[in-house]
């Protein structure tokens, strides 16, 4: 890994305090107290990169320079004294460059930092090595100290699920937020790994949620890089979450997406599964690509890509034979050539969609994304296909465009990006149902996810020891044709959380704050006795009513720290019968339309009496075992958090998906049922209550 280039020197005013973007921002817009090198440094390296819409619009730039300001603060002894100076990772300071070699692995899409590189003044202070975090340990008067842009706005740092006996939850703010300041013996052990793609608007978020961000820590809590090597899974510890799940470049790599689509097409059908355009995986492919190529009589229009990169790297639209590169590996697809325009431009949709769980599957669709328009008019003349600008919507292409309008307003319909908010508004005042387009993008969702299910629960299983450790956030790029069909184009398993623009961070930045929160990260166990009695002594005194007890032999505040064995994949002998009870009589039963909804049913008499029995006698959700309701609590927990996502699955008419999965888990059965009972609506009074009747019962009679 590259060693940080210091780039420039600054010390702050607050002497050993960091100064947060947003202080320096307003200071910036003040024009005053800022150190002259820093001005100047704006000005040579910051605007000359910066996008004409920056440089013709002073209003917006002050604002955009904050959030496009990519430094990191470093501490340093000066005059005996600790101060920080800033301190700029090549790294850090330019995350797509860190990219090619990830996305030549695993697609990354668009990285939008790569437009601006600014001197690093004007990032919030996160970034310590492993030493300098020892350091802090030792000298608990000088830890870092982030303002925050909503200086009145103070988050609770914990979070209280709504049962009681649970570990309390770390609290994420949003970006702008900040929690309020745990003691420092608490505070010292949250710790977040720093990768080289670590995205600003998750760093602004940790830090502000009172998180140290590490370059090397020994220990820490989370991390948010790239995707890793299935066995390199195994290396987590039950305290530490990562933002992937092994096995996930299954639909994040272009050409693995179609191989496994195409499975789902012979087994399923074009009608359910033909969403995907047609697609040609060479060299291999080549053959049956010749074939199709010379049915056609007239000039048909391919789009080519590399199979595992992003940002439109690489990506041409082409027609003849000749043009295709015959020495590398490659995806040719078939070109979609009738896109739904808006001001005769072509769009796509960038779409967020976050797994919580893939036993059982919990897929939630973000309610906002994102509009990219290409930025000249389209056409589908044959000499237009070389000219990126009008066949390709990504922003990393067409903000070389002059004609590229920059959007800063999250809620207008104008320039080359909109918030999807934005495109459901005007279409609504086109008359265009927007709800039937929403329930085609939820069923792409979920099928793109079914389709590598299947491999993503084996590796898990070789891989992952305990259900505490991984989540993902996926961008699905979905393109609407003339007709209003959505196309998948690829998934991308990092998607860009570069935030350029107000429009961006107005989508990213509560989308991060909700999938921290969702993924539910509890206190670390591992850590010294102080730290732990200092946490419930912190519980005693401001969470008085959340107080229980530690269990017998284990030291004072253990109970408010992660439990491993609360997620641990081992069963009771009495969760196994139930488990393969109903996995065995439920598993044969498919789903078969019923006027507009779906009904399970089973496939022979035998097994359709056994199900009716089950049915009569008692259901899923009756006696639930420890373990039913411990999944039921994390299900419930999430959902409380789950502000700006939907839970797609399980939802309504779920069981309508049964019939693609290879297996229908016993918790998905679980969950299914659960929802069909108490719904995903937010007051969850209902559930709540039936789970505390549960859970009181269970605990009554052991
Ligand atoms: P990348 O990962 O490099 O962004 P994509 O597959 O998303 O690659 O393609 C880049 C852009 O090319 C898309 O945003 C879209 O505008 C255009 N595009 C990709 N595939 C098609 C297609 N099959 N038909 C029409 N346009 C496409």
């Amino acid at each position: 890994m590259p060693k940080p280039r210091m780039i420039e020197k600054v010390v702050t005013e607050s002497g050993n305090e960091c100064q947060h973007s947003s202080s320096i921002l307003s200071d910036q817009q003040n024009n005053k107290a800022k150190p002259v090198v820093v001005r100047k440094k704006l000005v040579k390296k910051g605007l000359k990169k910066i996008h004409p819409f920056h440089a013709t619009n002073g209003k917006s730039k002050a604002s955009s320079l904050d959030r496009l300001s990519n430094s990191i603060c470093k501490k340093a002894k000066i005059n005996g004294k600790l101060s920080y100076s800033t301190v700029q990772s090549e790294n850090d300071c330019d995350a797509s460059s860190s990219v090619p070699s990830l996305a030549s692995n695993f697609s990354g899409e668009e990285l939008d930092s790569e437009i601006v590189q600014i001197p690093g003044d004007e990032e919030s202070c996160s970034y310590i090595t492993e030493e300098e975090c020892d350091a802090c340990d030792a000298n608990e008067d000088t830890p870092l100290n982030i303002s925050s842009d909503k200086t009145e706005v103070f988050q609770p740092a914990l979070r209280f699920s709504a049962f009681s006996g649970v570990p309390p939850y770390l609290n994420f703010c949003l970006h702008d937020e900040k929690v309020v300041e745990l003691p420092w013996t608490i505070r010292r052990c949250l710790k977040w790994k720093l990768s080289t793609i670590t995205p600003i608007v998750v760093r602004k978020t940790v830090v502000n949620s009172g998180f140290r961000v590490i370059k090397e820590p020994k220990d820490w809590i989370g991390t948010w890089g790239k995707h890793m090597k299935s066995p390199l899974f195994t290396a987590i510890l039950e305290h530490q979450k990562v933002n992937h799940f092994p096995g996930t470049f299954q639909i994040g790599r272009k050409d693995r997406l179609w191989r496994n689509m195409q499975k789902m097409v012979a087994k399923f059908g074009n009608d359910e599964f033909g969403f995907l355009p047609q697609t040609f995986v060479l060299p291999h492919d080549l053959r049956l690509l010749r074939k199709q190529w010379s049915r056609s009589t007239t000039d048909v229009p391919w789009i080519i890509k590399p199979p595992a990169s992003a940002r439109g790297t690489g990506i041409q639209v082409i027609h003849e034979w000749s043009q295709l590169p015959r020495k590398k590996p490659l995806v040719v697809q078939s070109y979609v050539k009738n896109p739904y325009l808006i001001n005769g431009t072509k769009f796509d949709i960038r779409l967020y969609v976050f797994i919580t769980s893939v036993n059982p599957l919990r897929i939630y669709l973000f309610e906002n994304g994102l509009v990219r328009f290409a930025s000249l008019a389209y056409s589908t003349e044959m000499n237009t296909l070389n000219d990126l600008y009008v066949h390709l919507t990504n922003y990393s292409v067409n903000k070389h465009c002059e004609g590229y309008v920059a959007n800063e307003d999250a809620n207008s319909c104008q320039g080359h990006k909109w918030t999807l908010q934005s495109l459901w508004t005007y279409f609504l005042g086109l008359g265009v149902d927007v709800e039937a387009i929403k329930s085609s993008l939820r069923d792409i969702v979920i099928k793109t996810l079914l389709s590598v299910a299947p491999a993503l629960n084996d590796m898990l299983k070789n891989n992952v020891s305990n259900r505490y450790s991984c989540f993902e956030l996926f961008g699905f790029d979905v393109l609407l044709d003339s007709d209003l069909k959505p196309w998948l184009l690829e998934v991308n398993i990092s998607p860009s959380l570069h935030s350029t623009s107000s429009l961006d961070l107005s989508v990213k930045g509560p989308l991060i704050k909700d999938v921290l929160n969702m993924a539910r990260f509890q206190f670390p166990n591992n850590v010294n006795s102080l730290s732990k009695h200092h946490l419930g002594e912190y519980i005693s005194t401001h969470f008085k009513e959340r107080m229980c007890e530690a269990s017998a032999g284990s030291d004072e505040g253990s109970q408010y720290c992660v439990n491993p064995s609360t997620y641990n994949y081992e069963l009771s002998e009495e969760e196994k019968k139930k488990n393969e009870f109903y996995e065995t009589a439920v598993q044969r039963v498919v789903a078969v339309p019923n006027g507009n909804s779906w009904t399970v049913q089973s496939q022979s008499a035998e097994i359709e009496n056994r199900v009716d029995d089950v049915v009569e006698e008692s259901t899923i959700l009756d006696n639930l075992t420890r373990g039913d309701i411990q999944h039921l609590i994390e299900t419930e927990d999430e959902l409380s958090q789950s502000h700006g996502f939907t839970r797609v699955f399980p939802a309504d008419n779920s069981e309508r998906y049964f019939r693609f999965m290879e297996k229908t888990s016993y918790y998905d059965l679980l969950l299914n049922e659960w929802h069909k009972k108490f719904g995903n609506l937010r007051d969850r009074t209902l559930a709540i209550d039936y789970l505390k009747t549960q859970l009181e019962k269970k605990q009554v009679l052991n």
